[in-house]
């Protein structure tokens, strides 16, 4: 059997660990954070703001590139990485999630639903998500999962969580590239016994690495970190364990204290775009009056542009302005403070102080968080 994409372990401190996972386009050193680039750009940046920024991995969005420009397309240019010009690993999402806001209708073959951009009637089965993926070229396609709309019963949660464990069979088996992975996915909700039964059950059809899905959307922290602690057991110490859509700094602590390898998340671009600075005391908006006159920057010692050439005055006038460069100086901000939490996680693990780490980390957005609030 051919695997395209291998996890090896480095150092683990508890249950935090970082390794190695190695794709066809280059290895990614986990814990890890990928950029969300819906349709096929990280907004605001280009690619060779990305490799400056040390970016080790992007995700795109199969929902909307299926629609535009069209997976047709994209293959025609010999696939994402060259229609994007982003010589990185590239995971896809399925496309399960996106439709969720679409009042999807679900049935045992296909969710079916209307294209945001012209209304037309779509159908995506497990089948065509991996056809989707193949054409995109993506170096990790992840299955076609059941979406369900929150709050769920019991009951709707477990339907769902088996039904998408035999959409994963049929993804697995839709499969004609061995030279990309696939990645499967747990359901289950914040229901700790069907979280454990999904794992095992989805471990045992067999896959390369796990998304933990339908976390991040409105449970409270015990819940998710409940739900996490359930699956981690359960899945192989090799594959790779993907918390999806979890990107605010406390969560990702949480979840690598418990063993999580990668995470994804539209946070840390989309409030940039909304004139939103991630720091190390807090998130700070910049949009603020008292910010008019101050000539520091953002954070004194972050090594990105906006902190090394611009003022904090200087930004909250782009901001208040709707100036471009106000989104682009901030994602650029926003993914430096990302990268580095990830790269200082890393090296915590590395030196068997992850848990001093994070109480520090943890304890000084608090303390500014409460200092700005009073
Ligand atoms: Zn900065």
């Amino acid at each position: 059997m051919n695997h395209p994409v291998t996890w090896s372990g480095v150092a683990s401190d508890a249950e935090a660990r970082t390794g190695v996972m190695t794709t066809p386009h280059g290895d990614v050193h986990t814990p890890n954070f990928m950029a969300v680039g819906t349709r096929g750009t990280v907004k605001a940046l280009d690619t060779e703001d990305l490799d400056g920024l040390g970016a080790e991995i992007v995700l795109a969005n199969t929902y909307h590139l299926m629609l535009r420009p069209g997976d047709d397309v994209i293959f025609g240019f010999g696939g994402l990485h060259d229609f994007m010009s982003w010589n990185g690993p590239i995971l896809t999402d399925s496309g399960g999630y996106q439709v969720l806001s679409l009042d999807p209708v679900v049935n045992e073959d296909a969710v079916v639903f209307r294209s945001t951009y012209d209304g037309a009637r779509v159908e995506l089965s497990p089948e065509k998500s991996i056809a989707v993926q193949e054409s995109l070229g993506s170096d990790i396609a992840m299955v076609l999962d059941v979406p369900v709309n929150l709050p769920a019963s019991r009951s709707a949660t477990e339907r769902a969580m088996l039904h998408t464990l035999r959409w994963a069979e049929r993804s697995k088996a839709a499969r004609s590239r061995s030279d990309r992975a696939l990645f499967g996915i747990v359901q289950g909700g914040t229901d700790v016994d069907l979280r454990a039964i999904s794992a095992k059950e989805t471990a045992d059809i067999g896959f390369s690495g796990f998304g933990i899905g339908g976390l991040a959307v409105g449970e409270t922290r015990t819940e998710r970190s409940s739900a996490i602690t359930a699956v981690v057991p359960e899945l192989p110490p090799s594959a790779v364990r993907y918390v999806m859509g979890l990107g605010d700094t406390e969560g990702i602590l949480d979840a690598v204290s418990r063993g999580v390898d990668l995470f994804d998340c539209v946070l840390p671009t989309r409030i940039a775009r909304h004139g939103k600075a991630l720091t190390r005391d807090g998130d700070l908006s910049m949009k603020r009056a008292e910010w008019v006159r101050d000539s520091s920057p953002i954070e004194d010692e972050c090594p990105c542009v906006a902190c090394r050439r611009y003022s904090r005055g200087y930004i909250r006038h782009l901001v208040n302005t709707h100036e471009l460069l106000a989104s682009r100086l901030l994602t650029l901000h926003n993914l430096t403070y990302t990268y580095k939490l990830m790269e200082d996680i890393r090296s915590s693990i590395d030196s068997g102080s992850f848990e001093s780490f994070r109480c520090e980390v943890v304890a000084r957005r608090r303390q500014g968080l409460g200092h700005r609030n009073s």
